[in-house]
């Protein structure tokens, strides 16, 4: 190891995904002398062992899935086959375009890329350890953007075969059996890649439905669908303990009373994330966190140092990407001098299962919990022409809007492309729209979007293709 050496910026990144990588080059842009510090790959959580690579399996199990059942559409594939190693090949390219992206824009934002980890020396001093050498970096602002991991039980340490989401991304082949600790959105995701890939999935749930916090009108068409793919659901059931046992995992649950026991090749624990902020030094510094490590920070995500942020999943709010990078956002401009704060009222979250859900703001229930007189209105998929032909017609859009003046409070969707049919809400929420601009929007012919314009129709009285 090098002796000590000492170099200064005006702002330190700590951590480059999503959260991270965004507030250098937004902190670039406003003309600081950045640094940004990154323990293992750029990109992330999100890019690396996250978002991106899950969408890319979740895309090759679709298609595989797709084209044994082409039937309605009059075509019959004979033979459908894959090689898993090229399915992988696949998600890996993926990745390292993107990562490599980020590189190339960190650099081309002339921000200076520094490996290795950090810890906090003092309001003004970060420690870098790497393999190669050790040096002290000086500082005026910070800002703490270092993700989050995966919960580990006691009783079910990680393992060869009991992993954690990035065993599950990473398996060499399809596991003929998975058991599944945990039916949130990371959980039934990863159900649906591998029961599309034929592996029999099963998910241990101690809720009694999944994904936690999602109207059961919406889970109940997911829930379907896992049935049709033969995942089995057992709710309401604790999981007690798991064992290696050869090649298999033996896991021990608890449900109506009962216990239990399943096998599998491998046993997946998604149980939730824990933020990584135990091990930077910030007790040290004086920076205030709960009693779950969750940084506290203000609407400007600055932390209780005055010249140090956070952002992204270490604060409290949803664990998503986009709202790391919002917070990004905020908190260089903030570094700027800029006049921002955070608004959360528009925060979309999609679970990329079959058919996708995609919410945003408020339900008619949570609405009502915060005293606003709010009411809903629905359209199906199945009267949708374009829902037709896709042969994809499970599901719904519902708009939620406020009772006195008809403005956009809240949507939900289940149904295809609901992840990309949420912007529209999103803007009509962030706009301040109602229901009537949604109606009065020409939506082309024949598209999923048209759902939104005829479910705001709906919220008028004047449905064209539903009786009232
Ligand atoms: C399987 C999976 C699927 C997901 N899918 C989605 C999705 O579809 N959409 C969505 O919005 N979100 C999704 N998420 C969540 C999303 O990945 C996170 O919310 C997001 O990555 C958080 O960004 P971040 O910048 O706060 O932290 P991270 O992405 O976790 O990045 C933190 C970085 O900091 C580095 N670091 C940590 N400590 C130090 C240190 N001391 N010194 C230097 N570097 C350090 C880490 O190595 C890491 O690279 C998914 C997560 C998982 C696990």
């Amino acid at each position: 190891m090098n002796a000590n050496e000492l170099h200064s910026t005006e702002t330190i990144v700590i951590g480059a995904g999503p959260g991270g990588y965004v507030a250098a080059i937004r902190a670039a842009q406003l003309g600081q002398k950045v640094t940004i510090v990154e323990k293992e790959n750029l990109g992330g959580v999100c890019l690396n062992v996250g978002c991106i690579p899950s969408k890319a399996l979740i895309t090759a199990g679709h298609h595989f899935h797709q084209a044994q059942n082409l039937g309605p559409f009059g075509i019959w594939v004979h033979k459908v086959d894959f090689d898993f190693s090229k399915v992988q090949a696949f998600k890996e390219g993926v990745v390292k375009k993107l990562t490599g992206g980020v590189e190339a824009l960190l650099k081309g934002n002339n921000v200076e890329i520094v490996k290795g980890t950090a810890t906090f020396v003092d309001t003004n001093k970060v420690k870098i350890s790497s393999k190669e050498k050790e040096e002290t970096i000086s500082f005026k602002h910070a800002i703490i953007s270092t993700g989050s991991r995966p919960v580990e039980l006691p009783t079910m340490k990680f393992s060869n075969r009991i992993i954690d989401s990035t065993g599950a991304l990473n398996l060499k082949d399809i596991p003929k059996s998975l058991v599944i600790v945990g039916g949130g959105v990371i959980g039934i995701e990863l159900a649906f890649v591998y029961a599309n890939f034929g592996s029999k999935v099963k998910i241990i749930e101690g809720q009694d439905d999944l994904l936690n916090g999602i109207d059961s009108k919406m889970t109940s068409i997911v829930k379907r669908n896992m049935k049709k793919k033969g995942i089995e659901l057992f709710t309401k059931a604790f999981v007690k303990e798991a064992k290696e046992i050869g090649n298999e995992v033996e896991v021990m649950f608890e449900i109506n009373g009962e216990e239990k026991t399943l096998q599998a090749d491998y046993l997946l624990v998604s149980i939730g994330r824990k933020p990584n902020t135990d091990q930077i030094g910030l007790k040290e510094v004086g920076i205030e966190i709960d009693s779950k490590g969750i940084i506290k920070t203000d609407k400007q995500c600055r932390t209780s140092v005055h010249n140090i942020f956070a952002i992204g999943d270490i604060i409290a709010g949803p664990q998503l990407a986009h709202k790391a990078s919002y917070e990004a956002k905020v908190a260089a401009e903030a570094i700027a001098g800029e006049k921002t704060v955070v608004d959360y009222t528009c925060i979309p979250a999609v679970v990329f299962s079959e058919p996708e859900i995609a919410v945003v703001g408020l339900t008619e229930k949570s609405a009502k919990e915060k005293g606003i007189k709010a009411k809903s209105s629905k359209f199906p998929f199945s009267a949708n022409g374009r829902a037709m032909a896709l042969n994809q017609t499970e599901g719904f859009v519902q708009l939620v809007t406020r009772e006195d003046n008809g403005v956009m409070i809240g949507g939900q969707i289940v149904g295809p492309s609901a992840s990309d049919m949420i912007a529209e809400l999103s803007l009509a929420i962030e706009a301040g729209l109602t229901a009537e601009d949604l109606a009065l929007t020409i939506h082309a012919h024949p598209t999923l979007g048209e759902i939104v314009m005829e479910t705001a129709e709906v919220e008028l009285g004047n449905p064209i293709h539903i009786v009232k």
